[in-house]
């Protein structure tokens, strides 16, 4: 696309009309620019786990047959990264469909959903997860699935970064009920703060790698919540521990 010269007197009607088709122009570009950043992300992300398969494969091919040990740890190499790359599949997946809209939004029992995931997660990871909910019968204006998606993101997260319990507490602000996930763990430096929701983003790459972490959860969370209307807000601190607060249109009537 091409802008506008603007060579028109300032008090014309055309004028104002190129300024919007100019900003326009600013925003497709903008837009496209986000794409291309993406696509690029996405290519690294999966050529790192399939440069690491290869090199693996190909020491196999030379040493594998003679070497128990380096075939041992070839295999568990290999089978690591294709696992990694399973996930990441199926983060991109999840991205993609975080963008579309077309599920229902029903009246959701905050507390009560809280509760069955926290025990589904709590049994598959044989760790603690509480949940605190002082007001009884708060209803979230949500789909119950992305409300699921959302919080075991953000418990998986909570679940890795820490070694101790997490809870979650269901309570409401004005007109929103609201879900938080705290750990006492490892925290976020504040510079990380603000790109957290970006995709692909980790805080300490060399760290995360080893927990398997890719950089998506945030991001797909972010999108789901911002999608329906509601929010998210992150509060950390190094070393303390994090606070995840999801902000849910609340239902004033639910019956
Ligand atoms: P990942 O799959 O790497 O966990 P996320 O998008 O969910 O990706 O999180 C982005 C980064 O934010 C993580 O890599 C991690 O560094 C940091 N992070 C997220 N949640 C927590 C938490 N509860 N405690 C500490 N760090 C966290």
């Amino acid at each position: 696309f091409e802008k506008i010269p603007l060579a028109l007197n300032h008090h014309d009607e055309l004028y104002q009309m190129a300024l919007t088709f100019n900003a326009m122009i600013d925003r497709l570009e903008a837009m496209f620019k986000k794409q291309e950043q993406f696509i690029y992300d996405a290519s690294h992300e999966l050529k790192t786990p399939l440069t690491v398969i290869e090199s693996y494969a190909a020491m196999l091919r030379r040493w594998g047959k003679d070497d128990p040990e380096i075939l041992a740890e070839g295999i568990a190499a290999i089978s690591d990264e294709s696992r990694r790359l399973n996930s990441i599949a199926e983060q991109l997946l999840a991205l993609a469909r975080s963008e579309d809209v077309s599920y229902e939004l029903q009246p959701v029992d905050a507390a009560n959903l809280c509760r069955q995931t926290a025990k589904r997660l709590s049994q598959s990871s044989n760790r603690s997860i509480s949940v605190k909910a002082e007001t009884p019968g708060l209803y979230a204006w949500t789909n119950e699935e992305k409300f699921v998606q959302v919080l075991v993101i953000l418990l998986d997260n909570a679940l890795k970064y820490s070694r101790f319990p997490v809870q979650i507490e269901v309570g409401s602000d004005n007109d929103f009920v609201t879900v938080t996930v705290i750990d006492h763990g490892t925290g976020i430096p504040k510079e990380d703060l603000p790109h957290l929701f970006e995709r692909f983003y980790r805080v300490d790459k060399a760290r995360t790698r080893g927990t398997g972490g890719t950089g998506l959860g945030l991001s797909i969370a972010h999108s789901i919540m911002t999608q329906h209307g509601g929010g998210i807000k992150i509060e950390s601190e190094e070393g303390k521990g994090t606070r995840v607060c999801l902000q849910f249109k609340k239902v004033v009537d639910a019956s």
